[in-house]
């Protein structure tokens, strides 16, 4: 079944008729239309993009079976929108969480009729990938994968960073190298974080140099077609402190538990549980600030959500990232993190080039 008719089978459970589709991104997923500033429009017969002269090419080209309404320049989108759609009383779905109230009361006040906010709809089909999706994801993996490796980081014959620079100069290399691999740019801006700044778990890279450093924590990914990947990396330097080996080996443990946890069937909080419970037994409950993990596609945090209290049921074709960490405040931080696409037997980690022991992520010998 094709995405958009998977949208129209959800169209009893929403409680609407049609639906408007307004997030770049989903109208992306569920055309494969890659320019912006287009709404799509489905009904249980009909499915027509809104768009705009600059487009109409590109629409011929990406998505030719969608039926395309192209507005003139003098025509502002709400009025477009209001033309295509028509007065009837039809229950229209929209984005709740993605249009802004601005944009739906000029919708309002040219359409009049009975809106129906939904939210996650789209989301929902998105977290479940289609061969292609899983393809171009296991592509950026690779890309980012062999990025890093090319950058210096030969992780079977360790090596000095000393020369690497500065934190945002590895940054830098790192996202060249994936462009260079035919990535269209890093799916985030790279983490890279010396020592104690590992311990910010959102740490923006500085000029701060990498020479001399003991710890390095790196957390990057490409975007490959529309498809994130989203690794961690965390280095030391020769023979680490017994602290840094201790916490490390927690962390690899949680890891490696979520990712035998994962299986059609188990929900995202047991997950999050089989990580979260190694990383308390070893002492470290409190360093690990944040879920064990997130889907990942088109956008580098999708649903679902391996946090907590998430009680979605995995099930084969989602893709999620399983990423502990151990926050030492003024000290270190260590993030693991792959990916892994649920499978109808259990999982499989797709990021298989770079190895994750502790031995392996030694700077230099
Ligand atoms: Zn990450
Ligand atoms: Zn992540």
């Amino acid at each position: 079944m094709n995405r958009i008719d998977r949208l129209r089978t959800d169209f009893e459970s929403l409680a609407v008729d049609e639906f408007l589709v307004t997030d770049e991104i989903n109208v992306r997923y569920l055309t494969g239309f890659t320019g912006d500033s287009s709404y799509l429009w489905v009904t249980p017969d009909r499915a027509v993009m809104l768009s705009d002269g600059r487009y109409t090419a590109q629409l011929a080209a990406e998505c030719p079976t969608i039926e395309a309404a192209i507005r003139r320049p003098d025509v502002k989108m709400f009025e477009h929108v209001g033309a295509v759609l028509g007065n009837r009383p039809a229950r229209t779905g929209i984005e709740a969480e993605h249009l802004s109230l601005a944009v739906f009361d000029q919708l309002s006040s040219v359409l009049d009729r009975p809106w129906v906010e939904t939210s996650g709809a789209i989301a929902s089909l998105r977290m479940i990938k289609d061969d292609s999706e899983i393809l171009l994801t296991r592509q950026a993996i690779a890309i980012a994968e062999e990025s890093f490796l090319a950058v210096g980081f030969d992780l079977g014959n360790p090596r000095s960073v000393d020369l690497m620079g500065t934190e945002r100069e590895l940054a830098f290399a790192l996202e060249n190298e994936m462009r260079m691999r035919g990535a269209t740019g890093a799916s985030f801006a790279p983490i890279i974080a010396v020592d104690e700044n590992g311990a910010l778990p959102h740490y923006r890279p500085s000029d701060r140099r990498l020479a001399g450093c003991q710890t390095l924590l790196v957390d990057w990914g490409a975007k490959y077609q529309g498809y994130a990947s989203d690794l961690t990396r965390t280095l030391h330097r020769g023979n680490p402190t017994r602290e840094f080996a201790k916490a490390y080996a927690a962390c690899l443990r949680a890891h490696d538990a979520a990712v035998a946890a994962i299986a059609p069937g188990r929900l995202a909080h047991e997950i999050d549980a089989a990580a979260r419970n190694v990383l308390m037994d070893a002492g470290f409950g409190d360093a690990f600030k944040h879920a064990t993990g997130h889907g990942v596609g088109l956008e580098i945090h999708e649903m679902p959500r391996l946090g907590g209290k998430i009680e979605t049921v995995l099930a084969a074709g989602m893709i999620v990232t399983v990423e502990p960490g151990v926050y030492l405040d003024g000290r270190f931080g260590i993030r693991i993190e792959n990916d892994i696409l649920v499978t109808p037997g259990g999982a499989e980690l797709l990021s298989v080039q770079l190895p994750t022991g502790l031995e392996q992520n030694a700077l230099i010998r």
